[in-house]
């Protein structure tokens, strides 16, 4: 883990709301693994608010670089969404564990709901750049919401295939992701599901929808320090008291005790 003041490449609205900020972060960028996170100083190092660090997924690296997406819902990332090029960020990481592929696996399924392409994104970069099988279904709300495709066209030019749904039909299948990952669950050795906590419920509640097949998710809880020692994003799993920033955020999808979760965006069981 390590702390360094990177310089913001850019930092563009690529989607309402939604901000890519890549970082020149050399330290970071040559060690992170797809599903690891940063916390993020979101404020002038002399200032006061937001006191504590934010958690962003790692979305991307490109040698020494290292993008972030993330939406704007609050004054940390809302003063993130107003840095400029040649703007230090103050990051902490990488931190938490990672996604993993089973030796067997060659199929692999990725499915992201919303802002949960952020550490997606990485992890199809990653299995791509491997010789995975490697499919990526996209789930939003409408069209005006989706993931630019441009930002995939490197991967899908060695072989991703991207698939989308949109709740409203607006672009791709109709209807929620979950409908989709049942219809492509049986040709996947593994899953991997980031997204909203609902997401992960509607998952886990219906075990078809995975045709039996290993799952992964990617865990958000609101979390204070990122690295261990504040206790704030622990969660109940069959293996006991879990830290999201430590033991996570990355956990199959069977261990965790869903009805005990607290919805970060809702602040409630
Ligand atoms: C391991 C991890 C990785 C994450 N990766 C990303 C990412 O790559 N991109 C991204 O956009 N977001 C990500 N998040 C969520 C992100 O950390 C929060 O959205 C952010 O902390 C909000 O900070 P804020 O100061 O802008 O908002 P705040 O003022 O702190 O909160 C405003 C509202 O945002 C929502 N919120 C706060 N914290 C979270 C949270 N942890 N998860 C979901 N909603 C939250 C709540 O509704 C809250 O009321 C991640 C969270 C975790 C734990």
């Amino acid at each position: 883990m390590k702390q360094v003041v990177s310089p913001v490449i850019s930092n563009d609205e690529i989607m309402p709301g939604g901000y890519l900020m890549w970082l020149d972060c050399p330290q970071i960028a040559s060690v992170a693994v797809p599903g690891q996170f940063v916390m993020v100083l979101c404020r002038r190092r002399d200032g006061d608010v937001p006191l504590l660090r934010r958690p962003l997924s790692v979305h991307r690296v490109n040698g020494g670089r290292l993008a972030l997406l993330y939406a704007v819902v609050g004054q940390g990332t809302q003063w993130l969404a107003e840095r400029k090029t040649g703007d230090g960020i103050d990051i902490l990481g990488p931190l938490g564990n990672n996604f993993t592929i089973n030796v067997d696996s060659k199929k692999l399924l990725l499915v992201a709901g919303g802002m949960g392409i952020a550490p997606t994104v990485a992890l199809a970069d990653y299995a791509i750049d491997r010789g995975y099988i490697t499919t990526l279904l996209i789930g939003c709300g409408s069209a005006s919401y989706m993931y630019p495709a441009g930002q995939l066209d490197r991967a899908v030019s060695v072989g991703l295939n991207v698939v989308v749904a949109t709740e409203d039909g607006s672009m791709g299948r109709k209807g929620m992701v979950t409908a989709a990952l049942a219809d492509l669950s049986p040709a996947a050795d593994q899953i991997y599901a980031c997204g909203p906590l609902p997401m992960y419920r509607a998952i886990s509640g219906d075990i078809d929808m995975l045709g039996g097949k290993p799952t992964q998710v990617c865990l958000e809880q609101m979390m204070g320090c990122g690295w261990g020692v504040c206790y704030g994003c622990t969660v109940e799993t069959e293996n006991g008291l879990q830290k999201v920033c430590q033991d996570g955020p990355v956990f199959d999808i069977k261990d965790v005790l869903w009805n005990s979760v607290v919805d970060p965006v809702v602040g409630r069981i």
